[in-house]
């Protein structure tokens, strides 16, 4: 706190983690300004960060109470805390009695605050004992997860942000940070603005606000990302822009990799990407030019049934150019949510375990086993998001506890998403909106506190890790997550393992699990955040609570024998074929002023007057073959369900393809604009993150 009335903390929407500062007025509401002293935003918020205080100050639609039901065809009513979590608790016993422990599950969120992730992970890895939690970070960053271990030996951020003003050519691919990732794409733009010979390149099939400040976009067709990333790498050994000693002392695997991009001519991955050759050799002459060489992407490359091949072919330009672990240079993965990052440092995926453990490892499992003083931790892989919900259709999954996420919105084939919610034996969601479209699932529902309304500390896409502080009380009955976690953890008979005096003391706790770990952060707490702001990690007790700006400045990767590993995979997109019925590729995605499934930022006017409506973007030449005008209600449909939606037409997408907003549901549109309908539930086969960026769809008149 800075002063009585005055608290920091950090906006609750994107992954650049900008710095708050909230003033509690005398009537209890709350003012949002940005933190001029803040290393990320330097005072900046985009709109939605401009209004987060509406977010809190309007309870009009919060959940203020516990509320259950007997069966679905009782109208949930008031219930106490304690009946609502002993009944949770009794039926969970029982599933776990009688079908064994991975009969139950957990899916959690991005935006859960560290300290919530830690304990949910806690319970169920360390005291439930199966490995049923997942998150909708899983939707989110889990190819580059991947990546980067396989690259670079350990799931980890090597740059920040400082390094955009260090660096003169910034290649973009699949995002659109200009409306994503707003004020980091504001210090691009300022940095090009001082320094009018930077260079931006832009890798999109769609001409996005980012591409209006870009010096070449290269707007590929969706799904040919690696060979666009082979053909640069290919151009890049021919033109002899690679760092040979770099290659041959730290890394592995590179005579592989030359063979591979050496196998199709240039032309051949020209007419795959559908552009222009000329554009890729200028891409790569700028890139060989370099000195600060930084790649950044998000869901474009993520969220695909390639996606970790997508992710290794844009590091592997870094890889075998050297330009990595110095000022201005490296690979930078654009997180999307809040906390994506710091659900994964405790093992907020159903693979991992805390500190980046891996579940796999026989010793990383009885560490945690010791440090929790529970039971044997599962070798057996939990379910990851789509799977879960996959396996309450099919039965083998019987009870869920949704906290912090709409996936009746956000998982892509919302009709099996739904078929497997309504088959569910238990749905318990834990949400701060009535507006969540899986709230009308639920047998229970949990209220919670929101942001400003309860204490932790999150992870920003450069490592940062910021505490945000409490600066109101929680309206009605609304508990912080870390106190249903704890009461419910009591019911279940491991309340002395989950009994603890307050927050900071959960943070402690997970501290000391990352000691000797590369992602230590015994030099961090609540104490220390308070004094330096934000640390970003690794950051040891002995480094005076410095933290690290950028990692492998002394070129030893975290990969057993210290070298970064060149790979390559499968470069074809396995994602469903177009066909005669379905012959146009869907891309989804967000707008600039909403957020996810909207249950916060559509309460603000101002937000909602962006763009109010579903809608679907499409190239002139294929509205004009099916005779549509720009404003039709159109229809666009799949095997797997359908969607009517306002239509737009321009010249700004890739003919062959179209593109909605993902964030619609049915609660907030009963015009049916819910883009997840279409998606398909294909996944990658190691991040097993969905393919939510290609799927076959036809568009006609409603
Ligand atoms: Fe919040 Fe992201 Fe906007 Fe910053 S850029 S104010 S973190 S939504």
């Amino acid at each position: 706190m800075t002063n009585k009335n005055t608290y920091k903390s950090t906006c609750c929407y994107c992954g650049v983690g900008c710095g708050t500062i909230v003033t509690v007025q005398d009537s209890g509401s709350v003012t949002v300004a940005g933190d001029p002293e803040h290393p990320v935003n330097r005072g900046m918020l985009c709109s939605k960060g401009m209004n987060l205080q509406y977010t809190v100050n309007d309870t009009s639609d919060r959940l203020l109470t516990p509320q259950m039901r007997l069966n679905r065809n009782m109208p949930l009513q008031d219930v106490s805390w304690d009946t609502a979590l002993e009944r949770t608790a009794k039926i969970f016993k029982t599933f776990i009695e009688k079908y064994g422990p991975d009969s139950v599950g957990f899916y959690v969120s991005g935006q859960c605050l560290t300290e919530e992730y830690y304990l949910w992970n806690k319970l169920m890895k360390g005291f439930i004992g199966s490995n049923n939690i997942d998150t909708n970070s899983r939707l989110c960053m889990s190819s580059a997860v991947v990546g980067y271990k396989m690259s670079l030996g350990e799931d980890v951020v090597p740059v920040c942000y400082d390094d955009i003003e260090l660096s003169d050519v910034i290649l973009v691919e699949g995002g659109n940070p200009a409306w994503c990732h707003p004020i980091i794409w504001r210090r691009v733009e300022a940095h090009k603005e001082r320094n009018p010979d930077v260079k931006i390149i832009v890798v999109d099939p769609r001409k996005t606000q980012t591409v209006n400040s870009c010096d070449l976009h290269l707007d590929i067709f969706p799904g040919t990302d690696v060979y666009l990333n082979y053909a640069l790498g290919r151009i890049l050994i021919e033109k002899n822009a690679i760092d040979p000693e770099f290659i041959a002392n730290h890394t592995d695997g590179f005579e592989i990799y030359k063979e591979k991009v050496f196998s199709w001519t240039l032309d051949e991955y020209a007419d795959t990407c559908k552009i222009e050759v000329e554009k890729i050799e200028l891409a790569a002459e700028w890139i060989a030019k370099s000195k600060g060489f930084l790649s950044m992407w998000t869901m474009g490359l993520n969220q695909s049934v390639i996606g970790v091949s997508k992710n290794l072919s844009l590091i592997n330009l870094s890889l075998i150019t050297g330009k990595i672990g110095k000022p201005g240079n490296g690979p930078f993965s654009l997180t999307g949510q809040p906390n994506a990052m710091g659900g994964r440092e405790v093992g907020g995926l159903s693979n991992m375990l805390a500190s980046h453990r891996s579940l796999e490892n026989p010793v990383h499992r009885a560490e945690m086993k010791t440090f929790w003083g529970g039971g044997e931790i599962s070798d057996r892989p939990g379910l990851t998001a789509t799977e879960m919900f996959k396996a309450l259709e099919s039965g083998s999954l019987k009870a869920i506890w949704i906290i912090c996420t709409n996936p009746a919105v956000s998982l892509p084939d919302l009709n099996m998403v739904e078929e497997g919610l309504k088959k569910a034996k238990l749905v318990v969601v834990q949400d701060i909106s009535s507006k969540s479209d899986t709230v009308k699932f639920a047998d229970i529902v949990l209220p919670a506190a929101a942001w400003a309304e309860k204490e932790g500390t999150m992870t920003n896409a450069e490592r940062r890790i910021s505490l945000l502080e409490k600066a109101i009380p929680a309206p009605g009955q609304c508990l912080p997550d870390v106190e249903i976690i704890c009461k419910f953890a009591d019911k279940m008979g491991f309340g002395d393992s989950f009994n603890y005096a307050s927050t900071q003391d959960i943070y402690a706790e997970y501290a000391t699990t990352t000691e000797g770990t590369n992602i230590d952060v015994t030099g961090v707490s609540y104490k220390s955040l308070k004094e330096k702001g934000t640390i970003q990690w690794p950051a040891t007790k002995k480094s005076e609570n410095k933290g690290t700006a950028r990692i492998f400045e002394d070129n030893a990767f975290f990969t057993p024998n210290k070298k970064a590993q060149i790979k390559v995979l499968n470069e074809k997109n396995d994602s469903e074929s177009t066909s005669e019925d379905f012959p146009l590729v869907l891309l989804t995605g967000r707008i600039r002023d909403q957020w996810h499934t909207m249950t916060k930022t559509s309460k603000v006017n101002k937000l909602n007057q962006h763009i109010g409506k579903p809608f679907v973007d499409m190239h002139l030449q294929d509205a004009a073959n099916r005779n549509l005008k720009a404003g039709d209600i159109v229809k666009i449909k799949n095997k797997r369900g359908e969607v009517q939606v306002t239509l737009n037409i321009s010249e700004d997408i890739k003919p062959g393809t179209c593109f909605m907003a993902m964030h619609w549901g049915k609660i907030l549109n009963s015009t049916f604009g819910r883009a997840n309908n279409l998606t398909n539930n294909l996944i990658d086969p190691i991040s097993k993150e969905p393919d939510f960026k290609y799927a076959a769809v036809e568009v006609s008149r409603f």
